[in-house]
């Protein structure tokens, strides 16, 4: 029996044949996000046409989507236009097969949780650092989702009176510790040390800035520094609340492991009670770009 595993991000719509916790087949399309719900249905049945599969070898679809959802309903969606949208029945009546469809943050946390970096743990959080700051928080090995919307990481106050978020506030952790703020503050340092050796580099990534770092730049050195200084006060914000065993980071710093280990030190030294406390495991996450199409189809029987 196949499953099909949807995640729908802001830029690429991913479907995904599931069979045993593996992606067997993968299509990736641009998402079209003013007809969404047309294109996850077309996109599903195009992909087992191709392979000469039918429905009825489906046993469930499950469905990452970018938005506050509450019981299979769209609250809100910045990035796609469908507030207020029952869109879990509209998509099972389109398939005709048990539909589930929940956050993709919280997704990617219950694949982690479930088969990936938190195999083992009982409360987990997961923070995803890509273009932005998003995540997931598991407690009891349950999805938390207080009363529909709980887990954006990426919009607790990091800097008072600081940069502009588009969730309308000001100095939220996004702006601060996402890859696209650690590229922002790489340029403006780059301008004040013009000798650093960042500039060889195609871009400037965080494992760009990681390489000059361990070359001994002393631009890059700055800017490590002060990255993982934010980024640990915003994670022990999470230790402190929740106090979870484990924290997966995932998005594009899970390949700057030197990064994620000296967090991971800082969060160790400065978490309140850290004299007694239980420390709480900080990890890179394990699925990759996978995880939310695995979550979607794990959480299919919970
Ligand atoms: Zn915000």
């Amino acid at each position: 029996m196949y499953y099909i595993g949807v995640d729908v991000g802001g830029t690429n719509l991913k479907i995904g044949l599931i069979q045993d916790n593996q992606v067997v087949i993968k299509k990736v399309l641009q998402t079209n996000a003013l007809d969404i719900i047309k294109q996850v249905v077309t996109g599903i049945k195009e992909m087992l046409a191709d392979n000469s599969i039918s429905m009825s070898d489906i046993a469930g679809v499950g469905v990452g989507f970018p938005g506050m959802m509450k019981n299979g309903r769209v609250i809100h969606s910045p990035n796609i236009q469908l507030d207020d949208c029952p869109i879990q029945s509209i998509l099972a009546d389109h398939l005709g097969v048990k539909t589930i469809v929940k956050n993709d943050g919280d997704l990617a946390a219950f694949a982690e949780h479930e088969i990936g970096a938190g195999v083992g743990s009982n409360d987990m959080i997961m923070l995803t650092i890509g273009t932005g700051v998003g995540g997931g928080i598991i407690i009891n090995n349950q999805i938390y989702q207080g009363c529909g919307g709980a887990g954006e990481l990426g919009h607790i106050m990091c800097v008072p009176n600081g940069k502009h978020c588009n969730c309308g506030r000001l100095g939220c952790a996004e702006k601060y510790v996402s890859l696209s703020a650690l590229h922002d503050m790489a340029v403006e340092k780059m301008t004040k040390y013009s000798e650093n050796t960042i500039h060889k580099a195609d871009g400037v990534r965080a494992i760009d800035i990681l390489d000059a770092y361990h070359q001994g730049d002393a631009c890059a050195r700055e800017i490590i520094s002060e990255y993982v200084v934010m980024l640990s006060d915003v994670i022990l914000n999470y230790c402190n609340i929740f106090r979870p065993d484990t924290i997966v980071i995932g998005g594009g710093l899970t390949y700057a492991r030197d990064i994620i280990d000296m967090v991971a030190k800082r969060c160790e030294e400065m978490h309140y009670g850290y004299v007694g406390a239980r420390k709480v495991k900080i990890v890179p996450a394990s699925l990759g770009n996978d995880a939310g199409m695995l979550g979607a189809v794990l959480s299919l029987d919970r």
